[in-house]
């Protein structure tokens, strides 16, 4: 059994519209995975006002309602009562507690895990990883084409680390490709679509939305021929509304293709249900 997990930021489901960049002409991989293999789920989890990316990530990472144990939806950066609830348990701890092989695909600009323990500021997946370093990816291994930078095509990167070579978004779905093949369970974050959401450029969300589809579209090609499982989901929405600054109250997409998809799919209603339902996923096959 093998998993790829592709964690989208801020892309949630609504109907096409004008001020709406998910439409089949910007991103077709990803809505044909929307409109046939996908189940719209809660990202708002019984609290007011509108989702957000540490309390929401926490979730999905967790099963636990981090939005209800803090009171509220908490934006950015995790603090430290989030952070527990994250140290105590997550995706990563429980595979590793099944033996199973885990890779964080996103490459971190160090040498080695231990740097980024310091890091005031730390995602709720850097926190997780954190729980399991085995799984962190270094530099090292973005120059070895053993890891992805989360921009995909490390264009972002070329002021601070000239030595990182832009790569097409097929060559970068190549690389998680073989990544995954080493792997039980291989994560793959991108946040590109959340920033731009912020930014109410519907040039720029095309753009991101277009770089990321090209990199989905061949991934889906390899994952499938290769028989492994691909499950995608986002943590709230924001892009699918670029007259809105700020995220929204939409379901997101809860995708699954590949061997047990569709028993994948049922089990999941919110971002509460994405571990819960991983672990039956490995625990079953
Ligand atoms: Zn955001």
């Amino acid at each position: 059994m093998k998993v790829v997990f592709l964690f989208i930021d801020g892309v949630g489901v609504r109907e096409p519209a004008a001020d709406n960049p998910v439409n089949r002409e910007v991103c077709p991989a990803l809505c044909d995975l929307i409109e046939n293999h996908s189940v719209p789920i809660d990202a708002c989890l019984g609290v007011d006002g509108l989702p957000q990316s540490a309390t929401g990530q926490a979730t999905m990472f967790t099963g636990v309602n981090c939005p209800a144990a803090m009171g509220r939806h908490c934006e950015g950066f995790p603090g430290p009562g989030l952070r527990n609830i994250i140290e105590e348990n997550n995706l990563f701890l429980q595979l590793k507690k099944r033996g199973k092989k885990i890779r964080f695909a996103d490459a971190y600009l160090v040498e080695a895990a231990d740097e980024l323990v310091q890091r005031r500021f730390k995602s709720v997946t850097t926190v997780m990883a954190l729980t399991a370093p085995e799984t962190v990816s270094t530099l090292g291994d973005l120059l070895a084409d053993r890891a992805l930078l989360q921009d995909i095509t490390r264009a972002t990167v070329q002021e601070r680390f000239p030595e990182v070579r832009p790569i097409p978004p097929e060559r970068a779905a190549e690389h998680l490709f073989s990544i995954a093949q080493e792997a039980d369970f291989t994560l793959f974050e991108y946040f590109q679509t959340d920033v731009t959401g912020h930014s109410m450029d519907y040039a720029r969300a095309c753009k991101v939305l277009h770089v990321y589809d090209r990199f989905l579209g061949t991934l889906l090609g390899y994952v499938r021929a290769a028989g492994m499982t691909l499950v995608m989901t986002a943590d709230h929405g924001n892009i699918e509304n670029m007259s809105e600054r700020g995220h929204t109250t939409n379901p997101v997409p809860f995708i699954a293709v590949g061997p047990h998809a569709k028993a994948i799919r049922e089990k999941v209603k919110s971002l509460q249900d994405v571990t819960p339902a991983m672990l039956a996923l490995f625990d079953a096959f």
